[in-house]
């Protein structure tokens, strides 16, 4: 098939919609779609009818309202369209069906917002995210609710986020004089993901367990030489990337990019950018698909943030901008951005927004497995700031410092190559190691893991630059001068938030001090970050611009406390086993191989040399022993646990992470040590370079 028949060719797209539906159906929900209008129930019985004639034609029998709890994945229960007609059945699906459903909500995590017993939840479907055909389901993407009402998913909150910028920033535009029907915000978000071998990846306990090694010696050749980013792809990964890129676009999700990444068997897809809520279906669907793929080709694709230590973790970058329905991007900063009002004051609303509310922004990315990643080397550290690039930089310098601001062209350039052409360089280089980058025309929010929703960033980034533009619209509405008052305004904001931004290099050794006498804050651990969401300030924003309850914001950051605690626990008692059951006796196994050696020799003569061996075996012996003593230790400390998510938390972070650190230094110690035929384990060599 060809790939423009392909696209899409599993999804009931707006053309098949047009087609299926009677004209003013269409016409009424598109409305709907568009412009975020109530959804007129009368003509829910035509979509449904005709969503499912499709979906028939395309092999489907079963229908699931498709949603996104509060764990990183997404839930569905499969309902077949049957109905008994006399002894035969027909194929239905009625406008009840497509529009409300009841899964038994129970076993969801709901942070205390609803009782077991008082267990119903109701989801309901959201017509602004298509619906698919996949494997013979017909997929309808919804939000999740109780039955008081509160959001128990991602998706509802994600939606009233998006509501609440639309909102703001058309009050915004409004003093500017523009009008529009709709502001959306768009995110691209890159996919960052490893790939291991089928075989090797079911000997790692640890892997299967937790999604990632806990023990494992580095391996002689890590990613020093810089040679796997960007390299020629192995047939293998080209096979599977081919495959996957198919099985997306038939999803009609628009994968674009695909490269190596730096870390040996580290891989990277980029979508291209779309609204909000549908680049975080098409995401969830895309981690879902690779999964799948790999397997079709035996090979396991790990998501974790660190599956391995010593190399580079695995992050998503949510690529965020916002535009109106007329095409017009906010973050356009146009050919002179000092003299673009508008851009200038969304610029200074959204660096306020992310300087007030950095501690959140940081929470909201927080999680056992990013933990390894915001300050290790890859990543950008725990702190919060924004890198505005070199003509930005300037402008706001020359503001907020009293300093002379010279344009700087984009210079026609020239690769110095006489047969190339001339090209514009670019008017900022790129700065990878900043958290919150501009890019052009989009802010690139880097701290986010690999395995989690992009839901996440995105229900904080849009409602703490909507609190930005309220407070701006409050501040300006009826100046009398409206342009200077704008352009004093905007001064302002950048004044008093200046502290945030930060250009050079955040992997530098300067940089957590100067961001501590800057009074930024630095939670590394997610123990320290998650609790930003209690104070009174932070849960105030949601509730003003409508996105959570005081009750919801307090019971998801709960949730992501109780998250970090039991996988942290997973990780411990997976350590446990693997120590004692696989690593201490083989340990003890090739002691006594050295040992029996060591007599053999003996027995022969006394003039064999067993120094070595003597002191192997020693040397192995003790550690042995400290492997257990530490693994006595981490036991002792896991059977301690104090009650309440908030102090358990800490005494993961800060008691448990240690003591499992020293365990796997002892182990990782003996596996350099110890011989490869006695070693339990796959080596880091094996996971990381065993696909050709
Ligand atoms: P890189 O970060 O690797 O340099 P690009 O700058 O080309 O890559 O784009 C990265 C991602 O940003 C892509 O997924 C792209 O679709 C997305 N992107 C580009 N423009 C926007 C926008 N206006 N809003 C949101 N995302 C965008
Ligand atoms: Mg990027």
């Amino acid at each position: 098939m060809k790939v423009t028949e392909l696209f899409g060719s599993n999804v009931f797209t707006d053309d098949v919609m047009k087609n299926a539906l009677p004209r003013e159906v269409y016409k009424s929900l598109r409305k709907t779609i568009d412009e975020g209008q109530p959804l007129d129930s009368s003509i829910a019985g035509a979509v449904a009818n005709a969503m499912k004639d499709w979906a028939v034609s395309k092999g489907a029998t079963h229908y699931t309202h498709w949603f996104q709890p509060l764990t990183n994945l997404t839930a569905e229960k499969h309902d077949s369209f049957i109905e008994p007609s006399g002894d035969k059945v027909i194929m239905q699906l009625t406008g009840k069906n497509l529009i409300v459903g009841e899964p038994d909500a129970s076993s969801f995590p709901s942070g205390g917002t609803r009782e077991t017993s008082a267990a119903r939840g109701y989801t309901a479907w959201d017509p602004t995210s298509p619906a698919f055909v996949k494997e013979g389901t017909l997929y309808i993407p919804t939000v999740f609710v109780s039955y008081t009402g509160e959001t128990l998913d991602k998706k509802a909150p994600l939606l009233k986020s998006m509501t609440a910028i639309d909102l703001q920033a058309k009050r915004l535009l409004k003093l500017f004089g523009i009008t529009c029907r709709k502001v959306s915000t768009t995110v691209g978000p890159e996919q960052e993901y490893f790939l291991v071998d089928e075989d090797v990846y079911t000997r790692r306990k640890d892997l299967m367990l937790t999604g990632r090694t806990l023990f494992g010696a580095p391996p002689a050749r890590g990613q020093e030489l810089d040679d796997h980013y960007f390299a020629s792809l192995k047939p293998r990964i080209s096979a599977f990337m081919r495959d996957l890129d198919e099985t997306l676009w038939s999803y009609g999700i628009f994968a674009k990019t695909k490269h190596n990444e730096a870390a040996p068997a580290q891989h990277e897809l980029a979508p291209v950018f779309t609204t909000t809520n549908v680049a975080v279906d098409d995401n969830q669907l895309t981690m879902e698909l690779m999964k799948k793929v790999a397997q079709k080709h035996h090979m396991v694709c790990l998501l974790h943030e660190k599956p391995f230590e010593g190399v580079n973790g695995s992050g998503k970058h949510n690529n965020w901008s916002l535009s109106t329905d007329t095409g017009l991007n906010l973050l356009d900063p146009g050919e002179n951005p000092e003299k673009n009002t508008l851009f200038m004051l969304v610029l200074a609303c959204t660096i306020a927004a992310v300087d007030r509310y950095q501690g959140i922004l940081r929470g909201c990315v927080a999680s056992a497995g990013n933990d390894h990643r915001l300050g290790a080397n890859e990543a950008p550290p725990a702190i919060i700031s924004v890198y505005l690039g070199d003509q930005l930089g300037a402008i706001v310098d020359s503001i907020v410092l009293g300093r002379e601001y010279v344009p700087k062209k984009a210079i026609p350039g020239s690769i110095g190559v006489p047969e190339s052409p001339i090209f514009p360089i670019d008017t900022t280089d790129r700065n990878r190691t900043s958290p919150f980058a501009f890019t052009g025309n989009k802010f690139e929010f880097r701290m986010m893991g690999s395995q989690a929703s992009v839901a996440d960033p995105n229900i904080v980034l849009n409602t703490i630059v909507a609190e930005s533009f309220s407070a701006a619209v409050d501040a300006l509405g009826g100046a009398q001068d409206f342009e200077k008052a704008c352009a004093a305004y905007t001064n302002k904001l950048l004044k008093e938030h200046y502290r945030i931004i930060f250009n050079y290099n955040g992997y530098g050794p300067d940089w957590e001090a100067e961001a501590e006498r800057r009074g930024l804050l630095n939670n590394k651990t997610t123990a320290d970050a998650v609790p930003e969401f209690f104070r009174r300030e932070n849960i105030d924003v949601f509730v003003r611009q409508g996105v959570y309850t005081e009750k919801e914001v307090v019971a998801r950051a709960d949730i992501m406390l109780e998250n970090y605690v039991k996988t942290i626990n997973i990780e411990a008692l997976t350590m446990l086993e693997m120590g004692r059951q696989d690593i201490y006796p083989a340990v003890n196994g090739y002691i006594a191989e050295i040992c029996s050696v060591i007599a053999a020799k003996r027995a022969v003569s006394e003039k064999f040399a067993c120094a070595a061996d003597t002191a192997l075996a020693e040397q192995l012996s003790l550690m042995n022993e400290a492997l257990m003593q530490a693994l006595k230790k981490l036991e002792k400390d896991l059977r301690e646990m104090p009650a309440g998510v908030g102090p358990a938390s800490q005494k993961m972070a800060h008691v448990i992470v240690p003591d499992m650190e020293a365990v796997r230094t002892v182990a990782d110690g003996m596996e350099q040590l110890c011989s490869s035929d006695y070693w339990p384990y796959p080596t880091y060599e094996d996971l990381l370079y065993s696909i050709r």
